[in-house]
């Protein structure tokens, strides 16, 4: 499977402009041909091929296609407990238009981190839906009460299909973890996401807990190592990530109660972080009204503010966080803000570096997706403002285009989702 472009690709000249070398954090004149999806040339004054569409960018600012690390495409609802009681059918139109909102605000590719599975990736690689190329995992391995089970205490047996809705399984023991891990890798899954440490939006666990044995998540990596993928951890607190890193995990989700001995860890074993500050902003904004609980409600506020701290502090480790943004529900819509948020604590071109240069790396298509070179995808973000001198016009959405594969899929559209994605 190619991941990196769909079967499809467009052809298009993008002549005039400046389009950001990101690896150098600079502005350059040029024009950049993309052929059949693929950037092939990128120069001063490229020649038009007959019959190939112009994109004029004269006097724009072009940018590689962003990339979000940690996303849930079937989180039509911030309520985990009841997501697994949805139709199916009902989650998959959700998943579409989360999907085409994410488009909108200019992520040409995002990776889930738990319930998308490859029925959503072939849609959106057929182009039976509009949206960003997802690499997925699956569903997210969760022990007993860890992260990934969402039963409440009185609830003892819990009904599993292979179609449910849900972003997690539950499974106990070095045999069940390493059936589980080959049964997702079987069905295509490009990492494993398993729970390392408890969470926010979990309804039996503590934040500070660590979750599954060293034995279990040494043999989740050992299947994920075999079919050449890796093993990506939720974990909060240095602990936590410090055993998972050690265990071989090679990524690290949240991470937002890290300490500088993790940190040290983490750059020793060559693991990366995704960060995601912008969840708990919005859920403790708007998390009740969108079906999260009282008392995990009250579970954000210490988590928002130790991510501000930890983000700080993995930057000057010389760690540059990837972009995530872990939003459920209703609460989608803010997923570009993530990018104003960091730009508050580390410079613009690092923010920017997150959602596309670190972030190509974790997904192992360096040099493929999330810059603008020769054997890139073609995959293009548009503005008429300097998003390097003032982020909001990427944080807030104002697109002057944003371009997959070669085609143009959105064109000086303001974002339409706003309202529709409540
Ligand atoms: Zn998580
Ligand atoms: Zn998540």
């Amino acid at each position: 499977m190619d991941h990196d472009r769909g079967q499809q690709g467009g052809s298009l000249l993008v002549r005039g402009g400046r389009h950001l070398d990101v690896v150098a954090g600079e502005w350059r004149e040029g024009d950049i041909r993309i052929l059949d999806g693929r950037i092939v040339d990128v120069g001063a004054r490229l020649t038009p091929s007959p019959g190939v569409a112009t994109f004029d960018a004269t006097g724009r600012f072009v940018l590689p296609g962003l990339i979000d690390c940690h996303v849930h495409v079937t989180a039509v609802t911030a309520d985990l407990t009841l997501l697994p009681e949805l139709s199916p059918t009902y989650v998959s139109f959700g998943t579409a238009r989360i999907l085409d909102g994410m488009l909108r605000r200019g992520f040409t590719t995002v990776r889930d981190v738990g319930g998308a599975d490859y029925g959503i990736h072939d849609a959106q690689r057929e182009g039976l839906v509009a949206g960003p190329k997802v690499f997925f995992g699956g569903k997210a391995l969760s022990q007993t009460g860890g992260h990934g089970d969402p039963r409440s205490r009185g609830r003892i047996a819990d009904e599993d299909h292979p179609t449910r809705p849900g972003i997690s399984r539950v499974a106990d023991g070095v045999t069940a973890v390493r059936a589980a891990a080959r049964d997702e890798l079987r069905k295509g899954a490009h990492h494993v996401k398993i729970m390392a440490s408890g969470g926010v939006a979990s309804p039996t666990d503590r934040i500070d807990s660590t979750q599954y044995s060293v034995a279990e998540i040494e043999a989740v990596v050992e299947e994920a190592e075999a079919a050449n993928r890796y093993v990506t951890a939720h974990a909060y607190t240095g602990r936590a990530i410090t055993r998972a890193v050690r265990a071989g995990v090679r990524g690290i989700e949240h991470a937002n109660l890290v300490d500088d001995e993790a940190l040290d860890v983490v750059k020793e074993h060559g693991a990366v972080l995704t960060m995601n500050l912008v969840t708990y902003w919005a859920l403790q904004e708007e998390g009740r009204d969108f079906g999260l609980s009282q008392e995990n409600w009250t579970k954000v506020a210490s988590v928002l503010d130790r991510a501000h701290d930890a983000l700080g502090r993995a930057h000057a480790a010389g760690l540059n966080p990837a972009y995530g943004t872990d939003l459920l529900g209703g609460m989608h819509r803010h997923q570009a803000q993530e990018l104003a948020i960091r730009a508050r604590t580390i410079p613009v071109i690092d923010v920017i570096r997150g959602a596309t240069t670190v972030a190509s790396a974790l997904l192992q298509r360096e040099g493929r997706l999330g810059v603008i070179a020769t054997g890139a995808a073609g995959d293009l973000v548009v503005t008429d403002a300097d998003p390097v001198a003032d982020i909001s016009v990427l944080a807030e959405s104002r697109l002057a285009a944003v371009i997959q594969d070669g085609h143009v899929v959105v064109d000086a559209l303001v974002p339409s989702d706003q309202a529709a994605s409540r």
